[in-house]
């Protein structure tokens, strides 16, 4: 079967080197959080000896696919690309049927998708992301000659892969994770997220037939379901596997670091996980742009029902200047009904952390009502507001509350700001709302905020993620659990890979990167300049 034919029907079972597992657990179905009707077919949890077999192909295919041109990885990327595009209907309807998410939100997100698969193929046809460095050496230097040292990225081997919830495909099988440790050079092994088996099957199908079709090792890819946590965190602990990437709640992800960091051999666990995102306007901006502000804010947090990692969770407003902002953001908010939510498990919790955040007391309900759906998983949106003293006296208010919530928090002078700034933990974003004027007042906000979040907007908002190459989707923790990385964009391959050198080697024997003809012409750190050439033109 060639890759852009339309999928076989889903069988439910693991997808395993080729031929489908044949081994069974516990069997389980995905949800339509739409009306709770149970969705066929029935999806079986992968066993131990699946984990096994994975983990032994996946050895196998690693010392293959490290020696693959960054070509070769660039033509797998594009053939799965192509055939989630090829295959997008099934895959739409599936995935709006386990998530509840629109219709347009999904295609807008496999667009995403097979966007960034392909903008790695661009990354791995250029080359220069291997950051090659040479150092000649010197034969004349006294006392003792200096040595030839080569070295660039080699990638790390089997890499576990979690998508999250919330985005069923570009952080799931297929997704960011997955695109930049394959073009690094990694086996996966992704362990499917159980609020969407069926797209979760679907694409690992049409991935494994890309495999196929490039003619590479059939380990190179793997898909496990389960229904709960145990293959998982087994997946984790396998020797196998040399690293994690891991999308998802900060639970989650602190559950998966400690398992990756206490096994006899201790690997990296890239961990992204919830934000709360802070906003900050300043008064000048307030001054101008009050009714403009409240109504995008509006949007910005309950966009996707506010079920994503970027959503403005934490909003600071001037005291004096907020009465007209906080009276057109109550009148849009109080217009809004129910909206669906993506599990009735997710739903649940944001019921519970409403009702907390009700009963404590701390914060003031300000617009909004929560109440509960019957039938379907859904959430109402609900804006709270809390004293700028109290917010400072009680970092739980810091913590994500997954949905359509925010909470406001109304600050006096300057320094208070920068006072709540400098208290924050980490986030993925910050925000900035300000006018010339304001950021001379607010000096050091900008350096404050540097500290605490991987990406800073400026009179924007923070949902909406562009792919690309200088987008840093990451942040100090707990937003992420390395803020040195980032797990959307091209920087993200920098997780998978090591720096490997090479001490006085012959030419022939170096990767074509370190060669001194530069067969693949990319740009390289030779002597300590950034250049094209070969070596023997310098
Ligand atoms: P989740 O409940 O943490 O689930 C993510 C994946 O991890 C699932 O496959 C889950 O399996 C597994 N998992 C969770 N706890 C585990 C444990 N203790 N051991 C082994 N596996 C475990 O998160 P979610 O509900 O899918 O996603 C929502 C969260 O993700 C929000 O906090 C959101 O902010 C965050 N998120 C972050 C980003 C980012 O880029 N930073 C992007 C999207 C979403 P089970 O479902 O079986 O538990």
């Amino acid at each position: 079967m060639r890759v852009n034919e339309r999928p076989v029907e889903i069988s439910g079972v693991s997808l395993i080197g080729g031929p489908e597992s044949k081994t069974k657990g516990p069997g389980f179905h995905g949800i339509n959080p739409a009306n709770g009707a149970k969705l066929e077919p029935e999806f079986y949890s992968a066993t131990t000896m699946d984990i096994e077999k994975a983990g032994a192909l996946a050895i196998k295919a690693a010392s293959v696919l490290a020696k693959t041109s960054g070509h070769t990885r660039a033509r797998l990327l594009v053939a799965i690309a192509e055939g989630m595009t090829a295959a997008g209907p099934a895959i739409i309807e599936r995935a709006n049927l386990e998530t509840g998410l629109p219709v347009p939100r999904l295609q807008s997100e496999l667009t995403r998708t097979t966007n960034q698969l392909k903008l790695f193929a661009e990354l791995l046809e250029e080359g220069s992301w291997v950051n090659a460095r040479i150092d000649e050496a010197d034969e004349n230097r006294k006392p003792l000659r200096r040595s030839d040292i080569r070295s660039m990225s080699r990638p790390l081997g089997p890499v576990a892969v979690f998508g999250a919830s919330n985005f069923p495909l570009a952080f799931s099988v297929a997704g960011g994770d997955f695109a930049s440790a394959v073009a690094a050079g990694n086996p996966v092994i992704v362990k499917a997220h159980p609020a969407h088996p069926g797209t979760s099957w679907i694409v690992g199908r049409i991935v494994q037939q890309a495999v196929q079709q490039c003619e590479l090792p059939e380990g190179v890819f793997a898909l496990l379901l389960d229904a709960g946590i145990e293959i998982g965190a087994a997946l984790v602990q396998h020797p196998a596997v040399k690293a994690v990437g891991f999308t998802g709640s900060v639970t989650g992800g602190l559950a998966l670091m400690k398992l990756a960091t206490s096994r006899p051999e201790p690997i990296p666990c890239f961990a992204e996980m919830g934000s709360t995102n802070p906003v900050f306007i300043l008064p000048g901006a307030m001054e101008q742009r009050a009714p403009e502000l409240a109504k995008a804010l509006q949007a910005s947090f309950t966009g996707s029902s506010g079920q994503v990692c970027t959503k403005p969770g934490m909003v600071f407003l001037p005291n004096t200047r907020s009465v007209q902002f906080v009276q057109t953001f109550s009148e849009g908010v109080n217009s809004l009904g129910h909206q669906g939510m993506l599990t009735f498990g997710i739903a649940q919790k944001y019921d519970k952390a409403i009702q907390q955040r009700l009963a404590e007391g701390l914060a003031k309900k300000v617009a909004g009502d929560q109440t509960i759906a019957e039938t379907c998983a859904a959430g109402s949106p609900i804006v709270f507001s809390v004293p700028f003293s109290d917010f400072l006296s009680h970092p739980e208010l810091e913590e994500e509350v997954f949905g359509p919530t925010t909470l406001l928090i109304h600050y006096g002078a300057e320094s208070d700001l920068l006072t709540a700034a400098k208290q924050l933990h980490g986030h993925l974003t910050a925000t900035i709302h300000g006018t010339a004027e304001d950021l001379v007042k607010f000096t050091g906000l900008i350096q404050i905020l540097e500290t605490k979040a991987g990406r800073i907007v400026f009179n924007g908002f923070p949902t909406g993620v562009e792919v690309n190459h200088a987008i840093v989707h990451g942040g100090p923790f707990p937003a992420s659990s390395d803020s040195r990385t980032t797990s959307v964009g091209t920087m993200a391959i920098q997780r998978f890979v090591r720096p490997v050198c090479y001490q006085d080697f012959p030419d022939a024997a170096l990767p074509q990167e370190l060669q001194r003809a530069n067969p693949l012409g990319i740009v390289r750190f030779v002597n300590g300049k950034f250049t094209r050439e070969k070596q023997n033109d310098l």
